[in-house]
């Protein structure tokens, strides 16, 4: 998950940051870049250089910039949190991550007066003119109203900030309940098994049909399949399909290699579930019923056959799934835990 934040002074954004940072996100600034552009550039850190920084970054490389750089840590297997962002070019580069969400923290001009008069009293002097100067700062690199503006009207989220802080904490947790259910959906049990039958249908090699199957017993895998040739034979998709009557007699099907590897190790399928991409075909269905499956769930139907009558008459239970997240797509890259 990839929450961005943008606000004016004083909204609460800062208090929102903070309490989401406790919640164990990573919080980035894209303030902080212009600092790092500072120190490569071996200049000194103050208000007015940062300020000349920020411009001559965003002439030369253009809006986004700022969140560009940020890009390459933003992994998937944490939640990020990124401020503040304050025009659309920086909006329209973190959009590119299927992940993110712009959240919008509003303060009327009352509340904001009080939170940066609270922000003096709990500084002293010298740390609250920093903060003024971080203020002008970060408006520096983009002093324009009605860029921000926009922003927050592309905001999905709007927090608003009215009341305590506790109130305000209620409302971020409410926002990200939501946002967990929207972006983590914990697969059931049969979603998982069907699943893995995609990814077995990965190893596919006949081009007419990627099929997978997984026979799967008290919740354990008993074993997978996938439509292939027999062994020694050479593979479809590099020497092309060996069809008979409209059908690759090179290939073994998913389920068939599932029962086949499931024999060949001694694992009894008896009273088995069969996850499997797509319905059987008549004789798979039959080998299927006959080694004792007595549940059969799969993505979707198939071309006609006899499977779903023989499926019916022998008792087994077929359940169709439609799954809320078809695509299987795990960017590894943006893993940590795949890197070196
Ligand atoms: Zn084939
Ligand atoms: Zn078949």
């Amino acid at each position: 998950m990839i929450i961005g934040i943008t606000g004016k002074y004083g909204s609460g954004k800062d208090t929102v940051i903070e309490y989401l940072t406790n919640k164990g996100f990573q919080a980035h600034f894209l303030s902080d870049e212009i600092k790092k552009e500072a120190r490569r550039r071996n200049v000194k850190a103050n208000r007015d250089n940062l300020i000349e920084v920020g411009i001559k970054l965003k002439e030369k490389y253009g809006a986004g910039i700022l969140a560009e750089r940020i890009q390459s840590r933003l992994t998937a297997d944490k939640k990020h949190i990124i401020s503040s962002l304050r025009n659309m070019q920086e909006v329209k580069v973190l959009s590119r991550h299927p992940q993110f969400v712009l959240i919008a923290v509003i303060a009327d001009k009352q509340k904001r007066y009080e939170m940066l008069k609270n922000k003096a009293r709990e500084d002293s002097s010298k740390k609250f003119k920093q903060f003024l100067d971080t203020k002008k700062i970060e408006e520096s690199y983009d002093p324009d109203e009605k860029e921000l503006k926009k922003v927050h009207q592309t905001a999905k989220i709007v927090i608003k900030n009215e009341s305590t802080k506790e109130e305000l904490y209620k409302k971020v947790d409410q926002v990200l309940a939501d946002l967990n259910k929207q972006f983590y959906h914990r697969p059931s049990w049969d979603e998982y098994f069907l699943k893995l039958a995609m990814l077995a249908s990965e190893r596919s090699t006949c081009p007419r049909m990627h099929c997978g199957c997984v026979l799967v017993k008290d919740k354990n895998v008993l074993a997978t399949g996938y439509n292939g040739s027999i062994p020694g034979a050479g593979h479809c998709d590099e020497i092309g399909c060996l069809v008979v009557d409209n059908h690759c007699q090179r290939t073994v099907h998913a389920e068939m290699n599932a029962l086949i590897r499931a024999a060949k190790r001694g694992s009894s399928v008896n009273g088995a579930t069969a996850y499997i991409t797509n319905m059987s075909c008549t004789n798979c269905s039959k080998a299927l019923i006959t080694a004792g499956i007595k549940r059969v769930v799969i993505f979707s139907d198939f071309h006609d056959t006899l499977a779903v009558k023989f499926f019916t008459q022998a008792g087994v239970k077929i359940d169709k799934l439609s799954v809320p997240r078809r695509i299987i797509d795990y960017d590894l890259e943006s893993y940590s835990s795949a890197r070196k």
